[in-house]
């Protein structure tokens, strides 16, 4: 797990930790754009955590938009899973996007 993410021009710490959790009450993840932070569930298997981490990093690059607290989580589900997947299924893409 990264100590942090930088999205635009703001860093975010992450926080993936019996910390976090207790903040969480329940959720896997959240991201809090004045606070700079995200926290993240530890007691997830590894390809939820990746996942969570992306879904609260869209999170954070919505922030500076400032959608609606509901349509920003439409969008990001929307987002996530989709892109998420096509990421790790094609390394050679992310690598020519990457250079
Ligand atoms: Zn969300």
């Amino acid at each position: 797990m990264p100590a942090g993410v930088q999205v635009g021009p703001t860093y975010y710490t992450i926080h993936c930790d019996e910390l976090a959790l207790l903040a969480l009450r329940g959720l896997l993840g959240q991201a809090h754009e004045r606070e700079q932070s995200i926290e993240i569930d530890p007691h997830q298997g590894p390809d939820m955590l990746a996942e969570t981490l992306f879904h609260e990093v869209l999170h954070c690059v919505l922030f500076p938009v400032g959608l609606d607290d509901h349509v920003d989580e439409k969008v990001v589900r929307v987002i996530c899973s989709s892109l998420f997947d096509t990421m790790r299924r094609n390394p050679a893409l992310m690598e020519a996007l990457l250079k």
